[in-house]
């Protein structure tokens, strides 16, 4: 895992600090953004075109923060983070450069053109309307923060796959590892990462047997490929709790956990966001 820069500007002519873990973050990594001021309103923040929330730092008076969750398949360059808010019925607007790097992932050659794998009429229906489905959930964004303290790892064995590897086909990426896999055998207990709500509890084509918890303010962590599920839809979920077993279903090729992070609708290295997010936790 790489250092994480904390970086801390306070003006104090206007008594505004602004906090960012990184001015360059890697493409699939995320940006932990807090801002400290008083009697302000509707703080807000947009980067390239996206507007993303700021809401109240747990615990702390007249602080905001924001999660940037930065694409897999953003271009790499500057880019500059505008915030704004509403102080004495003026808007105020700053701005922040930031840096969009790469990530380095690794690349596996994929012998099989996926794309060419054909997929019944029936089986492409259900993979497009489960995608619409979850895509539908991650775009949702709970204002309540179920989190009250640090992360912890829904396993403890070996990671057999990183996130981000690219996959290329023919010489061209055809598409990254979605998630982090763990070294499961069949009925291996999988615990969750922090508390939420479970927001999906079923079996899909391609994930198999499949938990998403929301954590709140636009979190989501998914465990994929289980043998059981030990929790519903609506249920409450409080960190460790076994949300689940692992095993092999949905289209793998053998059992194995795959763990995937969701921020803002956006896929991001679920164990860079983990580490980001418990230097604040
Ligand atoms: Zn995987």
């Amino acid at each position: 895992m790489k250092k994480i820069l904390l970086l801390l500007f306070i003006i104090n002519q206007f008594l505004f600090a602004i906090e960012v873990s990184s001015k360059k973050v890697e493409n699939a990594n995320t940006i932990f953004l807090k801002i400290v001021k008083k009697n302000i309103k509707n703080p807000k923040l947009t980067l390239d075109k996206h507007n993303i929330n700021f809401f109240a730092f747990p615990n702390e008076k007249n602080s905001y923060y924001a999660l940037i969750p930065i694409s897999y398949y953003k271009k790499l360059k500057k880019y500059k983070i505008i915030i704004s808010y509403i102080e004495d019925r003026k808007k105020v607007f700053k701005g922040i450069p930031i840096e969009v790097i790469d990530g380095n992932y690794k690349s596996e050659v994929i012998n099989v053109d996926s794309s060419k794998v054909i997929l019944s009429k029936k089986n492409k229906q259900r993979v497009s309307k489960e995608y619409e489905e979850a895509m539908k959930i991650y775009k949702t964004t709970t204002p309540k923060l179920y989190i009250k303290d640090k992360f912890i790892y829904p396993l403890e064995t070996k990671i057999t796959s990183d996130f981000g590897k690219k996959r290329v086909y023919n010489g061209s990426l055809k598409s990254y590892h979605s998630g982090t896999d763990y070294r499961a055998k069949v009925g291996t207990k999988i615990k969750a990462i922090n508390n939420g709500k479970v927001v999906i509890a079923k079996h899909r084509f391609y994930a198999g047997n499949s938990i998403v918890i929301d954590h709140g303010n636009g979190i989501y962590s998914g465990y994929y490929h289980l043998s059981k599920m030990n929790y519903k839809k609506g249920d409450y979920i409080k960190k460790g709790e076994i949300l689940g077993l692992s095993g092999n279903t949905g289209r793998v090729t053998g059992p194995h956990l795959h763990f995937s992070f969701r921020i803002h609708g956006i896929q991001v290295d679920p164990l860079q966001a983990i580490s980001l997010l418990n230097n604040y936790l």
